[in-house]
C-alpha cells in the first residue's frame, strides 16, 4: 500500500522497551501502560494489544471514551481513568468495566450508589496530591478522604497514587519529598489497617532516576515509546517507536532570486532544484520547522525551505541531483545511515517529543511493523456514507 504521507510504528521495538522497562522494575511490579491520547500518537487499540502481549499489566488513560475505544479493541486488562471523571459518565464506566481514578466526595458516593444499585463492587484508585496540583485529594485531606472511602458500599480503592511533575533531574529534592509524604500517608493508614494492593508514583523519568518511587506499580509512557520529554534521559537503551514519512510529489528548477511559498520569507541565493514534499501542518509536520531544519531524502539531510505550508513542505536538493518524485522522506527517522530523531525535531519546534507524536494529525494513516513486515495499517477515514450517497449527487 502507497501513501504519500504515513506514519510507521514499529511494534517490535515497542515490545522490546516493554521488556527492557520490565527488566528495570523487576517481576514483583505491576506495569501499567500510559496510552492517553491515542498512544501518544501511536494509536491506542495495536499499542495496547502489543504491549498487554508483551507483558504489560494495566492500561492507562485520559479519559472515558479512551478507555472504551480500548475495550472496542478487545483488550480485557484493567484500565485507569486517570483524569476525574464526572457524575454523567459513571453508567458508561460500569458497563465498560473501567477504572475511575476518585478524589472527590460527591464523585464517590454517586459511584457507591449506582455500584450498589447493580450489587456490584467498582475498583476505584485514589490521587494523592503532593506537589503536582492538577488533580488528586490535597496531601492534607488524603488520609479522611481514604477513611471515608473504606466506609463506602460498592466501592473498593484498589489503588492509590501520586504524580511527580519534577522527575528530571531538575528537582531532586522536591521529587524525594512528594515521595516521603505519599509513603507517610499510606503507612499511617496500614497503621489503621486500611491497605491497597496497588501503589503507585513512578512516570518514565521517575523510573529511571528514583528507585524509590516504584513502589508496587510503575506508570511508564514515553519510555515505552522510546522517548523521554528530553532525549539526554535516555540512560536505558530504548528504541524509538515512530518514524514519520512522506514522499517527493514535485520537483522543478527555480531562478536564483526567486522567492518560496507562503510570505516569501525565503529568497533563493542561487539556481535551485526545489521538491515539494507531500506532508505539512495538516500532518503534523510543525510549521515552525519553516526555514528551520532538514529532512532526509536519498539518505541525506535537505534543508526546508521557506513556511510549511498545510499540505505541502519544500526542501532544496540543489545537493542532492538525483532526487525524483516519488522519493521517499523521512520527517523523522532513519534513512540509511542517516537519522532525524524525534528530539531534534521537538528542540527546533521548541517543544518535547509527546507533542510531536502526538500531533501526527488524522490525515496520516499508520502502518504497524513487526520484524520488518507489516501487520496493520489503520487510516483515520472516519464517517463514511454508503456508497449509494455519494453517488447520487
Ligand atoms: C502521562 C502520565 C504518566 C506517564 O508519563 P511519562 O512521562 O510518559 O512516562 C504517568 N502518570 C500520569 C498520571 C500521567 O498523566
Amino acid at each position: 500500500m502507497e501513501f504519500a504521507a504515513w506514519s510507521e510504528i514499529d511494534i517490535g521495538a515497542l515490545k522490546r522497551n516493554v521488556e527492557r522497562t520490565r527488566k528495570l522494575v523487576g517481576d514483583e511490579v505491576l506495569i501499567l501502560l500510559t496510552i492517553k491520547a491515542d498512544a501518544y500518537g501511536h494509536g491506542s487499540p495495536h499499542v495496547g494489544r502489543a504491549a498487554v502481549a508483551a507483558g504489560v499489566d494495566m492500561l492507562g488513560v485520559a479519559t472515558l471514551h479512551e478507555g472504551i475505544e480500548l475495550r472496542g479493541a478487545g483488550i480485557r486488562v484493567p484500565i485507569l481513568i486517570l483524569s476525574p471523571s464526572l457524575v454523567n459518565e459513571i453508567d458508561e464506566i460500569l458497563e465498560w468495566r473501567l477504572t475511575p481514578t476518585v478524589s472527590d466526595l460527591r464523585f464517590a458516593q454517586a459511584l457507591s450508589f449506582s455500584a450498589s444499585r447493580l450489587s456490584r463492587e467498582v475498583q476505584v484508585h485514589v490521587e494523592i496530591d503532593t506537589g503536582m496540583t492538577r488533580g488528586g485529594v490535597n496531601e492534607g485531606e488524603a488520609c479522611d478522604f481514604l477513611r471515608t472511602l473504606a466506609g463506602l458500599r460498592g466501592v473498593t480503592v484498589e489503588g492509590v497514587y501520586t504524580h511527580l511533575p519534577s522527575t528530571y533531574g531538575e528537582d531532586a529534592e522536591f521529587t524525594e519529598s512528594q515521595i516521603e509524604t505519599f509513603q507517610g500517608i499510606i503507612e499511617t493508614l496500614k497503621g489503621e489497617g486500611i491497605e491497597f494492593p496497588m501503589v503507585h508514583t513512578a512516570n518514565s523519568a521517575a523510573i529511571t532516576q528514583y528507585k524509590g518511587s516504584h513502589f508496587n506499580m510503575v506508570r511508564p509512557g514515553g519510555m515505552i515509546y522510546g522517548m523521554f520529554p528530553a532525549k539526554d534521559m535516555n540512560g536505558v537503551g530504548l528504541e524509538p517507536v515512530m518514524s514519520f514519512k512522506s514522499r517527493v510529489v514535485n520537483v522543478k528548477q527555480v531562478g536564483k532570486g526567486k522567492s518560496v511559498s507562503y510570505g516569501r520569507t525565503r529568497r533563493l541565493e542561487r539556481d535551485s532544484r526545489v521538491a515539494a514534499v507531500a506532508a505539512g501542518y495538516g500532518h503534523g509536520l510543525i510549521r515552525s520547522l519553516s526555514n528551520n531544519g532538514d529532512l532526509l531524502v536519498r539518505g541525506k539531510r535537505a534543508p526546508i525551505i521557506g513556511r510549511v505550508t498545510m499540505d505541502v513542505t519544500l526542501i532544496d536538493v540543489t545537493d542532492i541531483p538525483q532526487v525524483a518524485v516519488g522519493d521517499e522522506v523521512v520527517i523523522f527517522g532513519r534513512q540509511g545511515e542517516s537519522e532525524i530523531t524525534v528530539y531534534e525535531v521537538a528542540e527546533r519546534c521548541n517543544t518535547i517529543s509527546y507533542e510531536i507524536t502526538c500531533g501526527i494529525g488524522k490525515r496520516v494513516p499508520r502502518v504497524y511493523i513487526e520484524g520488518g513486515r507489516v501487520t496493520g495499517i489503520v487510516t483515520l477515514i472516519g464517517e463514511r456514507l454508503p456508497r449509494e450517497g455519494i453517488s447520487q449527487s
